[in-house]
């Protein structure tokens, strides 16, 4: 193959991995890359195009600002409770993203580019890059009108009702504030405030999120306005859009705003020149560990508001700022021990416990070392003093060893051979890193993780955490998770703690999972890879238990995003005999093992179709999400060759109609798609007119 073929096809690969990569952290608030790891493929998509001109395409990652808005039926959202139908309303102004860096030569050379074309007579603002997510708020008279996050940054989340109940924000403001304006800035989760909630969700078994940043922007999007309340999240605002204020400076601006009654940082700094800006940058690089919430750099703006008109925009950035942002911190601490842990699928994963640390504003007691093979490639031993970082996720990882101060008699440590919870010999297999405990029966650690996830809010949605499962299962009460439906209130009485109201309770919990629906039913089996995305996808492809268990690997395979990992992994879990027992007894117990008219579907008229919608419709855009999954379809937000037709209202976006007329996916208009659904759809009347009057007030 050529290099330039090469090129072409990392350059595909590079789309898709940010894409995918995108989705996990704007949406589901749950990344598995390190944001460095991120701007890295960034950088090297970025210099392909520039290689490539004619390749580059307006959709690409590097040329638009990463949206958080939720596709439905794409993506895990790690918080349950999180509504994905907020309304959907136009930015008077795009909000975008930053240019950003690593490197103090690239501030350089911004600086000088600054020089070249702004000559003398211009300053920089120079501000803390707060890492949370992005909020635009209008005030109107005076009276916190609106709340939109940045979206796609041509159009946000409408979450007003949960801005409302975010201390730091003010509903009213005092002073001489203009009539109506803009200010945006970013909702925080203090580091505090992060550590208690996720104790709380470990001890209910959820995942927890993985840093500060994911938290605040899975809170800013609860159900519940009144739980937004008590997470915590504070406000810090920092731009107010040039157009829609009359100030000479951007840091009159934000003082202005200041003295409305609104959190605007006292943090920023005037320099005059690039030695100051560095002054800044090394000052906040030492000084940040002591904040209360994240930052992640630096932004430099150019101060004066009738410069940053004359350097204007890209599609993706303003030319008038650029972020320098901090490289993931790193400490250097002691290796105490290594346990060994075994997780809900038999998978034994090494985790180190060190010597407690402060990182980036959480104490670190804990990283991961992932499997043998990588504590071999480390060379660790117990004792040792290793380097670790955090880089956005939420395990830390060990990144090196510092031998200049390994002790004498240190020795390698020994993988076990047999499970460290049941004794069970270990297997590992060919091209697999990691470890096994094949006794996935009785060797209770498998057992206490199947329970909680089985548990957990997403699934079953029944109450209970950590200590009450480890109870049950080390008093023999429970070896899987049908034996939770026939415990008795005495048993649960005889539990240390218990009382006949918690049992009561429990019970009472129990009771309601019942109702749950086939979909969630079929995630909390925990087939190993079936997330709750797939679960939904299977279980409205094959609509029954019995028929997923009849199915081979070629028939699931049919179903969208099950490939060669997935479907083999049905299979297996569907044929074991364990397995199959264990959903007769659930089965038994009163589970939906079928999707059922109350369970939620209107018809199967949309079975396997992935839709893309676009424009304005007779109904909210929620209600045509809405209908396209009561009628077994899928929603996606963006075209791709898997795309079965673009559903097109009023004005449908130019940029989806062209890539439709490109990629030949089929666009039909709200009457086609009407037809295609069944009379049932006839109850779903248009909705009284809403958006429209509101946009033109932009
Ligand atoms: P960004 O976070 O790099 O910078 C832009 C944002 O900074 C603005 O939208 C604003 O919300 C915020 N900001 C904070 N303080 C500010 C201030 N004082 N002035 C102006 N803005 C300020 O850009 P982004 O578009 O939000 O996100 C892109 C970045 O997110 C990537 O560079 C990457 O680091 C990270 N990311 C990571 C992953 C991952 O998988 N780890 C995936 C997608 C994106």
């Amino acid at each position: 193959m050529s290099d330039k073929s090469k090129d072409i096809l990392r350059i595909e690969e590079l789309r898709s991995v940010l894409r995918e990569n995108s989705r996990r952290y704007y949406v589901d608030n749950n990344p598995v890359i390190s944001d460095f790891e991120y701007d890295s493929l960034m950088r090297e998509l970025e210099e392909l195009e520039a290689r490539y001109p004619h390749l580059a395409t307006p959709d690409s990652p590097t040329r638009k600002v990463g949206s958080d808005l939720e596709t439905q039926g794409m993506g895990e959202n790690a918080e349950a409770g999180v509504r994905t139908d907020f309304v959907q309303r136009a930015h008077r102004y795009p909000m975008l993203s930053l240019s950003n860096t690593y490197s103090i030569s690239e501030i350089e050379e911004f600086a000088a580019r600054a020089d070249k074309a702004l000559g003398k007579g211009f300053s920089y603002c120079v501000e803390l890059k707060f890492d949370g997510t992005a909020i635009c708020l209008t005030y109107r008279n005076g009276e916190l009108y609106r709340a939109l996050t940045r979206g796609d940054g041509v159009q946000g989340d409408d979450v007003t009702r949960n801005a409302k109940m975010i201390a730091g924000i003010p509903r009213r403001l005092h002073g001489d504030y203009p009539a109506e304006f803009e200010i945006r800035g970013e909702i925080l989760m203090p580091y505090k405030d992060f550590e208690r909630l996720n104790a709380e969700r470990e001890e209910a078994g959820e995942i927890p999120f993985a840093n500060p940043r994911n938290a605040a922007s899975g809170s800013l999007k609860l159900l519940d306005p009144s739980e937004v309340a008590h997470r915590g999240l504070c406000c810090t605002l920092y731009h107010i859009p040039a157009q829609s204020v009359t100030f000479p400076t951007h840091d009159e601006a934000l003082s202005k705003a200041s003295s409305w009654g609104l959190p605007v940082s006292d943090k920023r700094k005037i320099c005059s020149d690039i030695s100051e800006i560095k002054e800044y940058i090394d000052y906040w690089d030492k000084e940040r560990r002591f904040l209360p919430y994240a930052t992640d750099g630096i932004v430099i703006k150019i101060n004066e508001l009738e410069a940053q008109r004359t350097l204007g925009y890209t599609s993706k950035s303003p030319r008038w700022a650029v972020a320098f942002k901090f490289k993931a911190e790193e400490v250097c601490t002691r290796l105490n021990s290594i346990d060994y842990q075994v997780g809900r699928t038999g998978a034994v994963t090494p985790v180190a416990n060190l010597e407690p640390v402060l990182l980036s504003g959480t104490v670190v007691k804990r990283a991961t070392l992932n499997n043998g093979d990588q504590m071999a490639l480390l060379d660790i031993r117990v004792g040792d003093y290793v380097f670790v970082e955090k880089g956005g996720e939420i395990i830390p990882k060990i990144t090196g060893v510092d031998f200049s101060k390994r002790a004498a008699g240190l020795v390698p440590p020994v993988f076990p051979e047999v499970c460290p919870d049941c004794g069970t010999p270990l297997q590992k297999q060919e091209g697999e890193a990691r470890c096994f405990c094949p006794n996935n029966l009785t060797c209770p650690q498998q057992i206490k993780g199947r329970i909680l996830n089985f548990m957990s809010r997403k699934a079953m949605n029944i109450i209970g955490g950590k200590s009450m499962v480890d109870q049950l299962v080390n008093r023999g009460l429970v070896k899987g998770p049908a034996d939770l439906y026939s415990l008795s209130k005495y048993e649960l009485m005889s539990l240390d703690g218990w009382q006949e109201r918690s049992a009561e309770r429990l019970l009472a919990s129990l009771a309601e999972s019942r109702q749950v629906g086939f979909e969630r039913v079929l995630f909390a089996l925990g087939i190993p890879f079936v997330g709750e995305t797939t679960a939904k996808a299977l279980a409205r492809h094959f609509r029954s238990i019995d028929k997923l268990m009849e199915v081979g690997r070629e028939e699931l395979e049919e179903v969208s995003d099950v490939g060669a990992v997935i479907a083999p992994s049905v299979v297996e879990f569907l044929s074991s005999e364990q397995h199959r027992d264990e959903i007769s007894r659930l089965r038994a117990f009163g589970l939906r093992f079928e999707i059922s008219q109350e369970s939620g579907l209107l018809s199967s008229a949309l079975e396997g179709k992935t839709i893309v919608i676009s424009g304005n419709f007779s109904v909210s855009r929620d209600q045509i999400k809405e209908m396209i999954a009561l009628h077994g379809g899928k929603n996606s937000g963006s075209l791709s060759a898997r795309t079965s037709f673009l559903l097109a209202g009023d004005k449908p976006g130019p940029e989806k109609m062209r890539k439709c007329a490109q990629l030949q996916i089929p666009v039909l208009d709200e009457a086609a798609f009407r037809a295609m659904l069944p009379a049932v759809e006839e109850a779903m009347e248009p909705a009284p007119a809403q958006t429209v009057t509101e946009l033109s007030l932009f």
